[in-house]
């Protein structure tokens, strides 16, 4: 059917290339590109089998034209960003000069500012009508399955939805007492950021890991878990009927928090550059190259993730509650795909939302989030592609 080029050879890409090479019939050719050339080669050689086309290029994602060369000489149907968020303005001007679908699965966050929002993306709407090309925003699980789901219960089982929250449970054990399962710099800014939630058109802001919850998750058990700020409230706030309220929780067991505590307490997680031995470094980014690569966390990594929604609003008059999500296994992924279920859960849906533009079943001139497009066919490919759902209309709630 077509050609994707996938930029960025890390954790969630590997899954990505794996996903797109088992779904030959749509992607009949594959260009991986990224910042250490020699990593997409050795994925290119693990794949060799696939009947998908794999080529290979070196690129640094920060530099405008280098995409644009790149680009326009593959010709790729759709982009698939799977860098890190400070390559999305790039890539997405480079899919503007070139006229090529784009699609991500984290929102742009500026280098020098740990604040992730949608305003830098946003901006590009007018650009991409004009273009006639589509722009797919946050296609992993969260965001994106977590969007998806939500567009399914508005159209399925709600007039309105009052109160959504989303809870991520990873209930994997890599066995280190510290490690963090996809990009360290990425997922500690996250964490060490002041919490918040939307409620009635405003963010209510919280300390780090200020508010606490245990819930009991299916196939799982109990977990602690703790209320973040996560950048699908800001679109689900805007795109979802009668919405009062949004909160996104996630699972940390006590001896990652114990260790994160300390080593922010030590500076360590710091992002001002600090002078050593006459060098300027980055306290987060040396410590990121002294932690586990994510990548390697594979083989080791035993447990289940859980991460879905619970809705709750009004159907026909009447109060109603909808628990949607998936149970994804750490080791079956690890035989299927040699990656754990962190990256398996944001590289299939980021293969589905590349898959959805290449095929015309999701089609538009602009900048998109996930939940604005027909979630059907999205939550078809999620059972066929290796994440199927499961839902409960009487789940226990979170107080
Ligand atoms: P990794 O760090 O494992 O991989 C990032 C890849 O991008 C690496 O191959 C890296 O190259 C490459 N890269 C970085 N900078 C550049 C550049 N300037 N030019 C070209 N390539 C570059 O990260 P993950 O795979 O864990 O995460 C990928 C993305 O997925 C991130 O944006 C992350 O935020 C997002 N994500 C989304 C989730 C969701 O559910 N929506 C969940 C988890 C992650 P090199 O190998 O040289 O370092």
């Amino acid at each position: 059917m077509g050609k994707a080029l996938i930029i960025g050879c890390g954790g969630v890409a590997g899954v990505a290339i794996h996903k797109c090479c088992q779904n030959s019939e749509v992607f009949e050719e594959i260009c991986i590109a990224s910042r250490t050339g020699s990593k997409c080669d050795a994925l290119k050689e693990k794949l060799k089998d696939s009947k998908t086309k794999i080529k290979t290029a070196q690129v640094n994602a920060d530099n405008v034209e280098e995409l644009i060369a790149l680009i326009s000489d593959f010709k790729p149907d759709v982009v698939l960003n799977l860098a890190l968020p400070y390559q999305d303005l790039t890539i997405m001007d480079a899919c503007l000069a070139t006229k090529t679908n784009y699609v991500d699965t984290a929102n742009y966050e500026p280098p020098d500012t740990a604040k992730f929002e949608y305003k830098w993306q946003w901006e590009y709407r007018e650009k991409f009508k004009e273009a006639g090309i589509t722009a797919l925003l946050g296609s992993g699980f969260d965001p994106g399955v977590t969007g998806v789901f939500s567009a399914y219960a508005m159209k399925h089982y709600f007039d309105e939805i009052h109160y959504i929250d989303i809870l991520d449970c990873n209930a994997g054990d890599h066995g280190y007492p510290f490690a963090t399962n996809f990009n360290p710099e990425i997922n500690i800014r996250e964490v060490t950021a002041n919490g918040s939630y939307w409620e009635n058109g405003n963010w209510v802001e919280t300390r780090p890991m200020e508010i606490k919850r245990v819930y009991d998750f299916p196939e799982i058990g109990e977990k602690d878990m703790y209320l973040l700020h996560h950048e699908e409230l800001e679109s689900l706030g805007l795109n979802i009927r009668g919405i009062k309220r949004i909160r996104f929780f996630m699972t940390f067991g006590q001896s990652y928090l114990t260790h994160l505590k300390c080593l922010e307490n030590v500076g360590m997680t710091s992002i001002e550059p600090i002078e050593y031995e006459g060098k300027q470094i980055v306290p987060l980014q040396f410590l990121k190259a002294v932690l586990p690569d994510p990548a390697s966390l594979g083989p080791r990594t035993v447990g289940k993730t859980n991460i879905g929604c619970i809705f709750r609003g009004i159907k026909d008059g009447k109060e109603k509650t909808y628990y949607v999500y998936n149970v994804c296994d750490h080791q079956e992924c690890y035989k299927e795909v040699g990656s754990q279920a962190i990256s398996y859960t944001t590289g299939v849906p980021a293969m589905i939302g590349a898959m959805m533009l290449m095929k015309g079943i999701w089609k538009g001139s602009g900048v998109f989030n996930i939940e604005e497009f027909d979630p059907d066919p999205f939550m078809d490919a999620l059972n066929q592609w290796g994440l199927p759902w499961k839902e409960s209309f009487e789940p226990k709630l979170v107080d």
